[in-house]
């Protein structure tokens, strides 16, 4: 049994609960959408559960592949336990395809394709509204060494070779998305928190329709079908 304790955390879009297990804790996914520093908020029908079911489907992959998760097991439609890890204060973003705030910041159009692949780091500080930084930024700030910040894009390398094949299968273009990492108590470095609709810009490959939290961020409607959309699809392309 995994019996839910205090709630340790709660974020935009998930609760974290402690359990009897100092090492588990269980992640709750909320229906909950922020976007723009949390300046704009919705909530949807059934996003928590998709995002559930669809970073369950993922982080499963991923093992399989031999990427390292918090991913323990699912536990019912909003809820997955995992293990506990200190969550490193760093967004690692990775771009194939120009969109959002690179488009933005460099005056270029969405939708180019890059000839390599494009790492950020933003510092995960809500005060200051997730800013982007520097590997010199985050020594600095002690977020983490040179090795680890090494270790940390090799990782995210690797997690995003496997995502861009994954989609490929479900005729989707991984345009861009962000992880976060994590330090198990032996000081591991290991994928945590979610990869979903909510992380990633997902576009069909064929109408380019996007199937992601831009059509909240920027009200393009049908949020959950498309949500429904990347779960069934990703269903169909790991029965194979
Ligand atoms: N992203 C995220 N959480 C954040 C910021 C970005 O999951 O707090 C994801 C976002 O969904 C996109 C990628 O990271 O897939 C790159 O986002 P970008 O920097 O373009 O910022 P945005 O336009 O989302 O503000």
């Amino acid at each position: 049994m995994n019996v839910k304790g205090e709630m340790l955390y709660e974020g935009k879009a998930k609760q974290v609960f402690l359990t009897e297990n100092p090492e588990e804790v269980i992640v709750r996914f909320k229906d909950d959408a922020t976007a723009f520093n949390a300046q704009k908020r919705g909530s949807f029908d059934k996003k928590g559960e998709m995002n559930n079911a669809i970073t369950t489907l993922i982080f499963e992959y991923l093992k399989e592949k031999g990427v390292e998760t918090h991913f323990i097991k699912q536990l019912d439609a909003r809820e997955q336990l995992v293990r506990k890890v200190s969550i490193i204060p760093l967004e690692m973003v990775v771009r194939n395809y120009t969109a959002g705030s690179m488009a933005q910041r460099l005056g270029v159009e969405e939708g180019i394709k890059s000839p390599i692949t494009i790492f950020d780091i933003c510092y995960k500080k809500d005060e200051l509204g997730d800013p982007l930084i520097n590997d010199y930024h985050a020594i600095f700030l002690g977020a983490a060494t040179r090795e680890e910040l090494d270790q940390m894009y090799a990782l995210t390398a690797r997690i995003n070779d496997l995502l861009i094949e994954l989609f490929e299968r479900m005729n989707i273009i991984l345009v861009d998305f962000k992880i976060e990492l994590g330090k198990t108590s032996d000081g591991k470095i290991i994928l945590a928190d979610e990869i979903s609709p909510d992380t990633c810009r997902l576009w069909d490959k064929d109408t380019m329709k996007k199937l992601d939290k831009d059509r909240f961020r920027r009200d393009l409607g049908e949020v959950t079908e498309a949500y429904v959309e990347i779960y069934e699809r990703l269903q169909t392309a790991l029965a194979k």
